[in-house]
């Protein structure tokens, strides 16, 4: 497995509307791979791989670049940064953090922490409560000189390294590079087969804001098949009652079925299915009650696409400790590849 790719694509800094290093890391491995790569308006990178003939089934892998993080929205006269978040974080998850403040002329590590008082002047009542998203700052150690480092818009990310632990992989940012990765990795493996169809890439932006640059891409490619590829829940820790973990670690990649965004295609759900079974890829079927996916947005792209979630169950998601299992992963990949391939030319 190409970890190290992976770890590169998730120690790049990138949130939604800022994902252009990540792009530049992509077109860089991706190199001789496709047909065709150019990047759209909005800032996805669109990948195109040619088929046999002109009238093959044109099919789509939706990968998100970007990854939760914030926005500089304010510098004080003294030099702390406020920040509006871009994707959903838990306040909970907040509290001292180191983070990488990134602007065009290069970046600072800074820490983060909400306003108030330390543990040993502040009133029981005090230490009870979370803080709101707006209530943290961030402090460059800098001071006033911050304010000519810093502009309002320059975004910020977590500082934290990539970890390889047993089975498992660790980082603030699995929530999407998996996805990235697998969309690399899968092409990659595919050599020169799967010329039936045509294979399209989009490697899209501002998906935790809202799927805004799979709707465009998608628009753009009007594909037959769109594939959703994200990370999922996996919430097979303490904590959490069975019925609700969403996914179970080592079991394989999800075959994500519906969230609140769409429900996939039946028939695709079987074909993919019945695809693993005969190729002995483990899978398993998933759900999710809340929260989209890029899938949705192939789905309903101009007059409509069939579409599938292919999926990693991910634990502590949202967090810089996402962990995912690298089987599940490599089953992810090799479901890719081997659907990919059934499009013989
Ligand atoms: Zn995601």
């Amino acid at each position: 497995m190409n970890i190290d790719l992976l770890k590169r694509l998730c120690e790049t800094p990138g949130v939604p509307g800022h994902e252009d290093r990540v792009r530049d890391l992509i077109t860089a491995e991706i190199e001789g791979m496709f047909t065709e790569v150019k990047t759209d308006a909005m800032g996805s990178l669109l990948c195109r791989r040619e088929a046999t003939s002109a009238d093959a089934p044109r099919i789509m892998l939706l990968c998100h670049m970007d990854e939760i993080g914030f926005l500089v929205s304010h510098i004080s006269k003294e030099g702390f940064l406020y920040l509006q978040p871009v994707g959903g974080f838990d306040p909970r998850n907040l509290f001292s953090r180191r983070v990488r403040v990134c602007t065009d002329e290069g970046d600072h590590i800074g820490v983060m922490n909400p306003g108030g008082k330390p543990v040993h002047i502040s009133s029981p009542e005090e230490r009870k409560k979370v803080p709101e998203l707006g209530e943290f700052f961030v402090d460059l150690g800098l001071g006033e000189k911050a304010r000519d480092l810093v502009k309002v818009g320059d975004f910020v990310v977590m500082e934290e390294p990539f970890l390889e632990m047993g089975d498992k992989v660790v980082s603030k940012a699995l929530d999407n590079r998996i996805a990235c990765w697998l969309g690399i990795e899968a092409i990659r493996a595919l050599g020169d087969k799967g010329r039936g169809a045509e294979i399209h890439v989009a490697f899209t932006c501002q998906e935790e804001v809202g799927l805004r640059g799979a709707r465009t891409a998608a628009y753009a490619i009007k594909p037959d098949i769109g594939l959703g590829i994200d990370v999922t829940l996996s919430c097979d820790t303490p904590g959490v009652p069975e019925k609700d973990r969403t996914t179970k670690q080592g079991d394989g990649f999800g075959l994500h079925v519906r969230d609140s965004s769409f429900i996939a295609d039946k028939k695709l759900v079987s074909e993919i299915e019945q695809l693993a079974i005969a190729k002995d890829i483990p899978y398993q079927r998933t759900m999710l009650g809340a929260g989209g996916q890029d899938g949705a947005a192939a789905q309903q792209a101009a007059a409509g696409a069939r579409a599938v979630g292919i999926v990693v169950g991910t634990r502590y998601i949202h967090t810089v400790t996402e962990m995912a299992d690298k089987r599940d992963l490599e089953a992810a990949r090799q479901m890719l590849t081997e659907y990919l391939a059934s499009f013989t030319g």
